[in-house]
């Protein structure tokens, strides 16, 4: 546990956070970043803790051209782990998403995106003046995308404005679901038409295995905060040889009265992005992730089973893909929000009665759908957190099969 000076915490309070200690924490996006469990990368994020603490020999205004700390070294490994040509780090998956659109869409171009796709990558298309158009889902129960629907699509935008589309956007996994997508096959109606294919890995690099080159991805966003058990801000953006120079472009504006320029600087990064402790922590953490993505099938499992355990209460139904293929989980739960409306607490009461039993995530307030995590939780765990939502329900007096 941190310790602050006391000053601090006169002027600012609850600065001590213990939810990683003190609870079982299934909030969905907390869950891959959790950056405490490897002690080295909290080391190491201290030893870099200053501002600017990776450019001492910065010697070609390149983040990723820094040898010491080996920056160069991971860009190329970091690449190649991802089966992809070219990395940067960029502060989050948003910031490369609108990179990558902003370097592949003009105003007035459109694009063609999944309807599961986050908030940010529908923002992006608006910062970037596109115009979008959606591939379909099937709605609940299963949210399952029509994925045959991205050569429709794109045939579609190109009667109407006789244009091919800028690209071809697929959300891997989509946040609300935890539902895992066929990148593949996307990824082969898209080069049919031979436009970029971008993948969006923010809930699929650093947790499982991600071949970007198998799936078809011409670029490849991800969220390091999120899945790579990194501090925050981080992400990465990824490109293969085909599109590197267009993502990756250098500068050539030059100034018309000081005759100033920085060809060595690439555009779409604003120069740099992560100099100081964040990407040493993304570093430090790169091992530990090289090793876990190779137990995904046991985190799916883990997943499988906190299904099959809060199934068991009457009414309680997961949502998405069955049988589910991520560790990201949504479910209803009627039974919880009929308790809701007669608790003084409102739908406060879930939240608070599995904090009571040693579980955190659920956000305070839901009751009716919530979303949970079980990622690298132990078995033991995973077992005490299903067994806590059993407990609520028995003391509700909700029947459980
Ligand atoms: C979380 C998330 C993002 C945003 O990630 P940041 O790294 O916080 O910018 C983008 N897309 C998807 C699918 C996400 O789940």
């Amino acid at each position: 546990m941190l310790v602050f000076d006391e000053s601090v915490l006169e002027k600012y309070r609850n600065l001590v956070r213990g939810v990683e200690e003190d609870a079982i924490n299934l909030h969905p996006i907390q869950s891959g970043g959790r950056a405490g469990d490897y002690p080295g990368v909290v080391q190491a994020v201290l030893r870099f803790v200053d501002g600017y603490s990776v450019c001492d020999f910065c010697m070609k205004g390149r983040l990723d051209l820094i040898d010491s700390p080996p920056l160069c070294d991971f860009h190329r490994d970091i690449a190649d782990f991802l089966d992809m040509d070219v990395a940067r780090l960029f502060p989050g998956c948003r910031q490369a998403q609108y990179a990558a659109f902003h370097a592949l869409v003009k105003s007035e171009d459109t694009i063609i995106i999944d309807s599961l796709a986050h908030y940010s990558t529908y923002l992006s298309a608006e910062r970037v003046g596109a115009r979008i158009v959606e591939v379909p889902h099937s709605g609940y129960p299963d949210f399952d995308l029509f994925l045959d629907a991205y050569a429709e699509k794109i045939e579609e935008v190109k009667k109407e404005t006789g244009k091919w589309p800028a690209l071809a956007f697929l959300t891997h996994v989509d946040y609300n679901y935890g539902n895992v997508f066929d990148a593949k096959s996307v990824g082969k109606i898209v080069h049919d038409y031979g436009i970029p294919f971008v993948l969006n890995g923010a809930y699929t690099v650093g947790r499982m295995p991600v071949s970007g080159k198998e799936l078809g991805a011409d670029i490849l966003t991800a969220s390091l905060h999120k899945s790579f058990a990194s501090p925050a801000p981080s992400g990465l953006l990824l490109a293969s040889r085909d599109y590197a120079e267009v993502i990756f472009k250098s500068s050539s504006i030059r100034g018309p009265w000081s005759g100033r320029s920085f060809e060595n600087k690439e555009v779409e990064t604003l120069g740099c992005t992560l100099p100081g402790c964040v990407v040493i922590g993304v570093m430090a953490a790169f091992p530990y992730v090289a090793e876990r993505v190779k137990h995904w099938d046991e985190e799916v499992k883990k997943a499988r089973y906190f299904i099959e355990q809060l199934e068991r209460v009457a009414g309680i139904k997961q949502l998405g893909q069955r049988p589910h293929n991520h560790d990201l989980v949504h479910f209803e739960s009627e039974p919880f929000f009929e308790i809701a409306q007669k608790h003084p607490r409102k739908g406060f009461f879930l939240y608070e009665e599995l904090r009571e039993r040693g579980v955190a995530g659920v956000q305070p307030g839901l009751s009716k759908f919530f979303k949970v995590s079980t990622y690298g939780k132990t078995w033991n765990q995973i077992k005490l957190a299903a067994e806590a939502f059993l407990d609520i329900a028995r003391k509700y007096s909700i029947p459980i099969h």
